[in-house]
């Protein structure tokens, strides 16, 4: 354990995932070998060599990095070869605790070699600071053929361009060819433009053996691919595939009105002419980070704050006036601080706009949200994903709509359909029984219920499939193959995704396969090419025309017509759950062709459900979380990712917390006919990033690694309990718990500290565990072994969606299974309607045995799993009574142990099959 650092091997890039954390061990390990060297001891060569040898590995990937750059570089190798260990020494220790604070951001020093070093050098370096320790830092890359003896005079002229009033400051990364281009914009998270000088080459001039692989991670191409003069135009697209939110810019020798002109140029910010004045250059720059930086709500609401202004309107609370003068109430100003209630206000007026009917910042504020998640469009929602579920179910659905849905998914769905009136047809997710959890649902499923409508006849009713993206428990879908082959069965269907634990995935490119907008954009442009038409072509020939009878087409790949296909998603994420948003904030997204036609509906759903007095701190906060994701999203999202996986691994290999904890892994979550890749687990021994590309781009689930099932019954804790004791012992919090595991999410915000303390505690408590054990007899390890059994093993089984009484179904002998949820949930408002039995009542098995069947009168959904296992209007089912007598959970909503199970009267059912059906 206690091996020294600086003697380990790093690991192959291969089995990275975030280089800019590799990159602080090395330079950690670089530091202990100087140190050693400079300190004397008994072998001054041996430190040397090794000093030699950790900095070669440092320099592996040191090119893609502004900092330390070219000069401090040359004096560490200048000092290394001749055998000064002491200027070593400092120098390293200078350089690597700027990487490791972020210092050389703020403090110019940080740039420069110490004074009693050439003077020469130093008088080099410009002079001006202009108060570069307040602004936002970044890195522009420049790839570019010219030779790199040029690189540090081209750096110093772009700093010499730099400007007091410039809001921002940033420096410059060289890169000599397609390859090392690509490697930079992987590995430097504080790139925000790229500028792209005609005529570099392909392959890297360095000497990295593994660059290759590192690259195709992202980037899959080979030099044979490109064809002659387009080598910026491919590296630009290239780039705007991984990291859409980067400006580039073309320098060229062409003429660049024809350039500019083309499609191919469409991912470019500006093209210039070679010769250009720099000055142009640099102001461009800076305008494109200023538009990610721009935050069109929340700068106004600012000014507003600070403006001496009277109000006569619904508010007191606006401005603290009836807060700081309060005999009472001003600690609340105290708590809240002054900048809050400067903020409040109920006017529209003052630049404020409406969020009901933006046309000022929130609509600017919106069409940015839209450009930076990749959507056509997109709405701000103040009332929580809840809430943007119901505008959305409510935008595209009408009474008699029919929607196939995972019955598994948030109830805002299921209260949506009921306030639409559109019909759900449940579908299974797969079940995790012996977590006490379900899956996603397969794509199988989802076709047989489109089968089913088709030979039903009623094809032309299924208007939405609404599924949950990712799950809570981290199962992703592959949206794209969903999409594809629900549309080849029906052209216009419309896709809800809920992605409320999603939003971030945009910002990091292994998620970003797997999210709507992502899915609908590869679509778009699949079904908009030649080569798609050739491929339906040849298909449409050889399958011939379908019959949605033949079972064969569940197991085939189907294609949709790119004549009659049209592309309809919709996705809403909780902002707030994933993203710098206050609570409730939420975002819609919309990529639909025929938005038109729903523009108005949309509306209409919006007045509905959004409250007249929007919260405009909610509305900034999503105007900043935006900001935010756009400049740092990358950065943030991939560090949180490899966080998570670095608690995975420490968990699941520690030799004592691993006997009592786990952390499921792909393979325990995701049943092997969904992963075709065969994918076990994340990382070594398992797997390398190649693999795990491959699972994340055609697996049929993937397994989001930032979420993270630990598994503590084994400790002999189930859920409910593990979480309290976490919060009560450890100051851990966590929210979702099965029966046997609890939920650990990983977030933008987690620190490498937070993931020690989660180790530590399951440390300890595994300590705890073995000797309570040790110390016991042979009982209180019977006790022990048989409280694990009843978690792990006895576990009862999920019930599945029985059916919607006939009193409820159009074809009560029909296949598809939508029923008519409304009229049976307004039954129940009628108490005279309305029966209740209790759970233990041997009523029940009599019911269940002899009829008449019994049907819920509303949603019952336990907490945990927080699915319904009624829903009105549903028979209860022999599997769904069981589940509920062996539930452990307190929190059941729509229940009442004291009055029972509420059921539609059968009486009343009879009177309904006999007048209402249409
Ligand atoms: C949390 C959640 C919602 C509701 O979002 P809020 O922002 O809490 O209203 C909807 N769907 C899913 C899948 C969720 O996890």
């Amino acid at each position: 354990m206690n091996q020294d650092p600086s003697q380990k091997e790093s690991p192959r890039l291969a089995n990275v995932l975030v280089a800019a954390s590799l990159r602080a061990d090395q330079w950690r390990h670089l530091n202990a070998a100087a140190r050693a060297w400079a300190g004397g001891g008994a072998n001054a060569a041996q430190g040397r060599e090794r000093c030699t040898k950790q900095f070669a590995e440092a320099m592996r990937l040191e090119q893609c990095w502004a900092y330390p750059g070219e000069r401090l570089l040359a004096a560490l190798r200048q000092a290394l070869a001749d055998g000064d260990a002491a200027l070593f020494a400092r120098l390293v220790q200078k350089v690597s605790s700027a990487i490791l604070s972020g210092d050389y951001r703020r403090d110019e020093n940080a740039w420069e070699l110490d004074d009693d070093l050439d003077r020469n050098v130093l008088d080099a370096l410009p002079p001006d600071i202009l108060g570069v320790q307040d602004k936002p830092y970044f890195e522009v890359l420049v790839v570019t053929p010219a030779d790199p003896a040029q690189w540090l005079r081209s750096k110093d002229e772009m700093r010499r361009m730099r400007r007091a009033e410039d809001p921002f400051h940033y420096a410059v990364v060289h890169a000599g060819s397609f390859e090392d281009a690509a490697l930079a914009m992987i590995v430097n998270h504080d790139l925000q433009a790229v500028v792209l000088v005609d005529g570099f080459g392909f392959s890297s001039h360095h000497d990295i053996p593994d660059l290759k692989d590192f690259v195709s991670r992202h980037v899959s191409l080979d030099a044979d691919d490109v064809r002659p003069g387009t080598m910026s135009l491919t590296l630009a697209r290239t780039i705007k595939n991984s990291r859409p939110e980067l400006d580039l810019y073309l320098l060229t020798d062409r003429a660049p009105e024809s350039v500019a002109g083309s499609d191919e140029a469409a991912p470019l910010r500006r093209v210039f002419h070679h010769v250009e004045e720099p000055m142009e250059i640099h102001l461009s720059i800076i305008d494109g980070v200023n538009d990610r930086y721009e935050t069109p709500y929340f700068d106004n609401l600012k000014k507003y704050a600070m403006r001496p202004i009277g109000t006569f309107h619904a508010l007191p609370i606006a401005r603290g006036k009836s807060i700081f003068g309060s005999n009472w109430i001003r600690d609340m100003g105290h708590f809240y601080g002054t900048n809050i209630l400067f903020a409040e206000s109920s006017a529209t007026t003052g630049g404020l706009d409406s969020l009901l009917e933006p046309t000022g910042n929130i609509k600017r504020a919106q069409n940015a949200v839209a450009r930076a998640f990749g959507a056509k469009r997109a709405y701000l929602g103040t009332n929580g994903t809840s809430t943007s579920n119901k505008i959305v179910v409510q935008a595209v659905c009408k009474p008699g709509d029919i929607v196939i849905v995972d019955r598994n998914c948030h109830k805002s769905h299921h209260y949506g359909f009921v306030l639409s009136g559109a019909q759900p047809y449940y579908v299974e997710a797969f079940p995790l029984t012996q977590y006490s959890m379900y899956g996603a649902v397969p794509l199988r499923t989802i076709k047989q219920a489109l089968l089913d409508c088709a030979a039903g006849g009623k094809l032309d009713r299924v208007k939405v499939v609404d599924m949950t993206n990712c799950t809570f428990d981290g199962h992703m879908y592959n949206p794209r193959r969903v999409m594809e082959e629900c549309l080849a069965i029906k052209p216009d269907l419309i896709f809800l995704w809920d992605e409320a634990w999603f939003g971030f995935a945009r910002f990091n490119p292994m998620h970003r396969r797997r999210t709507a907008m992502g899915a609908a954009a590869v679509l778009t442009q699949r079904y908009h090419s030649q080569a798609y038409r050739d491929e339906y072509a040849a298909w449409k020939a050889k399958r011939g025309e379908f019959d949605p009878a033949d079972p064969a087409l569940l197991d085939e790949r189907l294609l949709p017509d790119p004549d009659r296909v049209r592309i309809r998603v919709y996705q809403t994420n909780s902002t707030h759950k994933s993203m710098s948003a206050f609570r409730q904030g939420s975002m819609m997204l919309v990529w639909d062709e025929d938005f038109h036609h729903v523009e108005g509906p949309f509306e209409e759903a919006f007045f509905a459900h959004t409250s007249t007095s929007p919260n405009l701190q909610l509305i900034a906060s999503l105007d900043l979380a935006r900001r935010q994701m756009e400049l740092e999203g990358y950065g943030l999202t991939l560090r949180m990712t490899d966080l998570a996986l670095k608690i995975r691994r420490a968990i699941n290999t520690h030799p004592l917390i691993s006997k009592y904890f786990r952390v499921a892994t792909p393979e325990d979550m995701i049943p092997a006919e969904f992963r075709e890749s065969g994918l076990r687990d994340y990382g070594p021994p398992d797997s390398s990033w190649l693999d795990a590309i491959e699972a994340l781009d055609h697996d049929e689930f993937a397994l989001d690694p930032t979420r993270l099932t630990l598994i503590c019954g084994a400790a002999g804790f189930d859920g409910t309990q593990f979480k309290g004791l976490l919060a009560e012992r450890f100051d851990i919090q966590i929210n979702k718990t099965s029966r046997n595991s609890v939920l650990v999410q990983t977030n933008i915000n987690n620190t490498h500290s937070d993931a020690a303390l989660l180790i530590k505690a399951l440390a300890d408590l595994s300590r705890e565990i073995e000797s309570r054990l040790a110390q016991g007899g042979a009982l209180d390890r019977t006790v022990f072994d048989d409280r694990v059994r009843a978690l792990m093993t006895d576990v009862p089984d999920l019930p599945n969606f029985s059916r919607f009484h006939d009193a409820f179904r159009d074809q009560p002998d029909g296949a598809s299974n939508e029923g008519h949820m409304r009229p049976a949930f307004f039954m129940a408002y009628d108490e005279d309607n309305c029966e209740y039995v209790r759970l233990g009542s041997e009523d029940i098995d009599k019911r269940l045995r002899d009829g008449p069947e019994m049907v819920s009168a509303n949603f019952v959904i336990p907490y945990p799993p927080g699915f319904p296992i009624m829903v009105p209007g549903q028979v209860i089912g022999a599997d769904t009574i069981a589940f509920m007598r062996k539930l452990d959970v307190k929190e059941i909503h729509g229940y009442h142990a004291a009055q029972g199970i509420k059921l539609i009267k059968p009486s009343a059912l009879a009177g309904r099959r006999a007048g209402s059906l249409h």
